[in-house]
């Protein structure tokens, strides 16, 4: 019987383990189970490579509360950072373990987590799954015939010297804009409303600034009706002209949908789109935390929120059933 079961090894994940072995959780007792090869799968899969990652990120306060904390970094030094406290903490980490349930066994007074692998029983679960694990795809049909052309992500690919569409108009959007620039593609970005309302600042001077020089072209009020084959390449239908456009690749923005159907199925209330959860992350299900991107579903959290929740459900678990005591930061 485990103490404490993690889904998930992005930041929030991590952090939880990180404070919970300080409050004197034991190795044995803790469980992380990552359904990857590798932690923080969403930070190397969706980051572009030259990124610079902003502790204030979409104008959240970068006030740490716990363990953990970080500063303006290069992606690289994020998961260097990530990569060295899994290290130095001899974090308990299965990896390629996805959770496809859990359920309450009241007999025994625990939870059973049941992955691709195993089963584990454990007093207290914490999710830390994020919002990004299946990327919000449009609402017409994409042909699969174009599974190479059209892409969630830029690192999954190398993409260069192509004519691009990216299709968004959030941060993400406007990263992957700036970093397929840098291989000689032609980047095209359309957005379904008449202005850039959810960029940071920086993102969208930055975007604006280009398309002014004329090194990119921006569709606003952009509607897509459909994408198509044509010889191998997608044929983009707007709704608005020019249509229809020929590009070698398409590229969704779009965000994540939250894992809702997850959550559901383990019997956690929601609130319209919103898992309902306390100041301390813990949902309907006494005994089941859900931390960091998605405490803040839909507008998703950033590394520093996931790291804060993370210290707020552990402050909560240590006082209401594992009677631990937090260590202080710093
Ligand atoms: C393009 C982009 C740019 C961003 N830039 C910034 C920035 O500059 N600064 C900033 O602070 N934030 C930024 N963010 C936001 C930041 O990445 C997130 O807030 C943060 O990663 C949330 O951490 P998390 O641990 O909640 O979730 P995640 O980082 O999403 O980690 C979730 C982990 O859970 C695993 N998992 C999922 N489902 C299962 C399952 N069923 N079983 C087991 N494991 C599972 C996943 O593989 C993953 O490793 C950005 C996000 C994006 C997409």
């Amino acid at each position: 019987m485990y103490d404490v079961v993690i889904v998930g090894a992005g930041p929030a994940g991590i952090s939880l383990a990180v404070e919970a072995l300080e409050a004197g959780i034991s190795h044995e007792n803790l469980l992380i189970l990552e359904k990857e090869k590798e932690h923080a799968f969403t930070i190397k899969k969706f980051y572009p490579d030259a990124k610079l990652v902003t502790a204030n990120y979409k104008g959240m306060e970068p006030k740490c509360e716990g363990l953990l904390c970080m500063t303006d970094l290069p992606k690289s030094d994020v998961i260097d950072f990530l990569d060295r406290t899994i290290e130095t903490y001899r974090l308990p980490v299965h990896y390629e373990e996805q959770v496809y349930t859990i359920y309450e066994d009241i007999e025994k007074e625990c939870f059973v987590v049941k992955t691709s692998r195993a089963s584990y029983e454990t007093k207290i679960v914490v999710i830390a799954i994020g919002v990004l694990g299946k990327p919000k795809k449009p609402d017409y049909p994409l042909p699969s015939s174009l599974s190479e052309r059209i892409l969630f992500d830029v690192t999954s690919r190398a993409v260069k010297n192509e004519h691009v569409l990216i299709v968004g108009g959030g941060d993400s959007a406007a990263e992957y804009a700036q970093y397929l620039l840098q291989f000689g593609n032609t980047i095209t970005l359309s957005y379904r409303r008449e202005r850039f309302e959810r960029m940071n600042l920086i993102n969208r001077r930055t975007i604006e600034e280009l398309e002014r020089l004329g090194i990119i072209t921006l569709r606003y009020n952009s509607h897509i009706r459909g994408v198509e084959d044509k010889e191998g390449k997608p044929l983009v239908h707007f709704e608005e002209p020019p249509t229809p456009v020929i590009f070698d690749r398409v590229v969704y923005a779009l965000g994540g949908s939250s894992p809702k159907n997850f959550l559901e199925s383990i019997g956690i209330a929601f609130d319209g789109p919103q898992p309902i959860v306390n100041e301390h992350g813990e949902t309907s299900i006494p005994g089941i935390f859900l931390v960091g991107d998605l405490v803040h579903y839909p507008k998703g959290g950033s590394i520093i929120t996931a790291f804060n929740s993370a210290r707020r459900a552990m402050e909560a678990i240590c006082s209401r059933y594992l009677h631990c005591t937090l260590r202080k930061e710093g």
